[in-house]
């Protein structure tokens, strides 16, 4: 990956995202890896970048105004419940802010996530393997499951919000999981969570208002999407929401209507899921933004943002800010080991 390094000295925004921080169906991990982690990539990015609040630094990006040095915002897709109840305590007592994009039928609970729960079918069913569509999948052994689970995701992205919903019924329906049940109202924030966020300070977002993907949708219903889901956001939230995030975010799933129905929806800015480096020339409705795993090693991810090496984690990132601020970034040696 090549990145310009005129973003290390100012002008420039990076947006990461996350979704889970604790293992789900769907990115499984240890119990307490993903806090470790997320602690751990948290306390890297305080030391060596300067996280700014996404939407005041879109403004300010959009505006020509310039940005600190090594700016980064820090997002997450969807209102998993731990954002609330694992990422919102780390990132306050580490004075980080973030924000949050969320999907209104799912905090109404009446919304189960096609991806989690197609997660929890194929990663718990009894099953040897799966007929669907005239395919054959493998459930034979965790390697299998998850090859399946990606074929099928594949699949499935490709069709409307309403053909994928009928197929993950489909193929739940023709599984036999009787093991741990899947409850998606454990999983992710109602509203009452969602206004937590809002007093713990967190940036609130939206993210459809069903996480459809939108580019497979007609030019009027992703319209009504998004108007529909920003007043829903506004009302219920009582605070302005300018910044859209795309579901899947990919080039493709969102098209030249997607973003006229965002800016007639009023959206200053929309979030993608691919690229890295935003500058004051980038379409306000396709910023770039790069996702991660609360389980990347936090070396990983101040290499993937542009640092050429780094050395050690935690306490050690900290200690070598100094340094890499006069440096540019060049240490003589990575030790990704630590994590
Ligand atoms: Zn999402």
């Amino acid at each position: 990956m090549v990145v310009d390094g005129s973003w290390w000295t100012g002008g420039a925004l990076v947006v990461l995202a996350w979704h889970n921080v604790e293992g789900t169906w769907q990115w499984p991990a240890p119990a307490g890896a993903g806090a470790a982690g997320f602690r751990r990539q948290m306390r890297a990015l305080r030391a060596a970048t300067n996280v700014v609040p996404l939407d005041e630094a879109l403004q300010a990006l959009s505006a020509g105004r310039r940005l600190p040095p090594r700016a980064v915002a820090i997002t997450f897709d969807d209102g998993y419940r731990d954002n609330l109840d694992v990422a919102v305590p780390i990132l306050r007592e580490l004075g980080l802010p973030a924000t949050v994009f969320l999907v209104p039928d799912l905090l109404d609970g009446n919304l189960d996530p096609w991806w989690e729960r197609l997660a929890w079918a194929v990663t718990t069913a009894e099953d040897p393997l799966l007929e669907f569509e005239g395919g054959i999948y493998p459930l034979t052994d965790e390697r299998t499951r998850r090859t399946t689970l990606d074929r099928l995701q594949e699949v499935l992205k490709r069709r409307t919000d309403a053909e994928r919903r009928a197929a993950v019924a489909q193929i739940t329906e023709s599984l036999t999981c009787r093991g741990p049940q899947h409850d998606p109202r454990r999983m992710f924030l109602d509203w009452e969570g969602a206004r937590a966020l809002v007093r713990a300070g967190i940036g609130i977002g939206s993210h459809t208002t069903g996480h459809a993907i939108l580019a497979r949708e007609t030019p009027h219903a992703q319209r009504e999407d998004l108007i529909g889901s920003r007043r829903r956001l506004q009302d219920e939230l009582d605070l302005p929401i300018d910044v859209l995030a795309y579901p899947n975010g990919q080039v493709g799933d969102y098209s030249a209507e997607t973003i006229a129905a965002a800016r007639a929806a009023g959206y200053s800015h929309s979030v993608t899921a691919w690229g890295l480096v935003n500058g004051p020339q980038t379409e306000v409705h396709e910023i770039r933004r790069r996702l991660l795993s609360p389980t990347d090693p936090a070396t990983k991810v101040l290499l993937g943002i542009g640092y050429r090496t780094v050395v050690g984690g935690g306490d050690d990132v900290q200690r070598s800010h100094a340094e890499l601020s006069s440096t540019d970034g060049v240490h003589p040696k990575v030790d990704e080991d630590r994590y």
